[in-house]
């Protein structure tokens, strides 16, 4: 098995969905992907946190054996996030980004993070993500996020990080918004096209399209749910799973064991957003989503 590296934002968030709202909850990408990957892998965490964040959240990742010697503690509040969602829930509207003490962040990776096989650059500044990258050794597979924030204000940077990853995983709308694509087959070809990679587009209670240069496409929705009550983190915990899965076969990633992460990807996204922030995920296990795991194959079985 192989360690696998994720730089991101260690948050609280404020989020209102048409089930409730709560006014501060743990969140952030890099805790969301920690606990999903961590059902599958060893995780080592790069980020900082502020003053008020509170050791019951390190203790929460401490305790799934997350190393967390690569999260600094400065002075200042933890990065904090405002969001609501209408409608289909299939989009989060940003109302606050307080970077605070992301602002300032240089991360430093710890010596023996360095050999890490598997990177993730979860949804951080480009810049960081860069920062990261550069201080890994001999990385075997490379992925990254964003979002339409970092779209808007750093897209050179952005591009930079999207010619250096093996695979990317994107919302459809920020897809479409990078590539001009007009849909998710034409976006995720032209972000394939940047630097030869495989691309996920998550598409919410639509699911994912996989490209794959060499295998092409592969299609899935979501599993089905009556009720959602909280998206965030959706996207991070597909990409935990999808990255702890692969660095548990310890192997560069083919085609087929893609697919078998955006499976794994879709299922743990589907019990995170039965509850707000990391509830529920942090309560998930490994039989709980392989029962999930059946009925999900029944939903896509194609028996003609
Ligand atoms: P998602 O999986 O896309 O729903 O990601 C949700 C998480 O992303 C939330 O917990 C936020 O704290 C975090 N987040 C929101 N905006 C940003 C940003 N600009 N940079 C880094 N993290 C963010």
């Amino acid at each position: 098995m192989s360690e696998v590296l994720v730089i991101g934002s260690l948050a609280y968030d404020a989020i209102s969905t048409p089930a409730g709202k709560v006014d501060r909850t743990l969140g952030g990408s890099a805790n969301y992907f920690s606990l999903a990957a961590s059902m599958w892998s060893q995780v080592r965490v790069v980020g900082v946190v502020g003053e008020d964040y509170e050791a019951s959240a390190l203790k929460m990742l401490e305790s799934r054996k997350v190393d967390l010697s690569g999260v600094q503690k400065q002075a200042g509040k933890t990065f904090f996030w405002k969001g609501r969602y209408e409608g289909s829930l299939n989009e989060a509207i940003t109302e606050v980004t307080d970077l605070n003490v992301f602002e300032s962040f240089n991360p430093v990776i710890p010596d023996q993070f360095k050999d890490s096989k598997f990177v993730f650059l979860a949804n951080i500044a480009p810049h960081l993500q860069l920062e990261v990258l550069s201080q890994v050794k001999e990385p075997l597979f490379v992925g990254m996020d964003t979002m339409n924030f970092w779209i808007q204000s750093a897209l050179p940077k952005l591009k930079e990080v999207l010619a250096k990853v093996d695979v990317v995983l994107i919302n459809e709308t920020e897809a479409q918004a990078i590539t001009g694509g007009h849909n998710a087959i034409q976006a995720a070809e032209r972000l394939s096209k940047m630097g030869e990679k495989s691309v996920v587009i998550k598409r919410g209670e639509y699911g994912f399209v996989l490209y794959h240069p060499q295998d092409g496409f592969h299609i899935l929705p979501a599993f089905p749910l009556p009720t959602v009550v909280d998206p965030t983190g959706a996207g991070d915990s597909f990409a935990g799973a999808f990255f702890g899965y692969l660095a548990s076969l310890n192997r560069k990633p083919s085609g087929l064991d893609l697919r078998q992460a955006c499976k794994l990807g879709t299922l743990t996204a589907s019990f995170t957003i039965q509850d707000f922030g990391v509830k529920r995920l942090s309560e998930l296990t490994q039989n709980e989503l392989l029962r999930r795991g059946e009925v999900y194959k029944n939903v896509v079985e194609m028996r003609s």
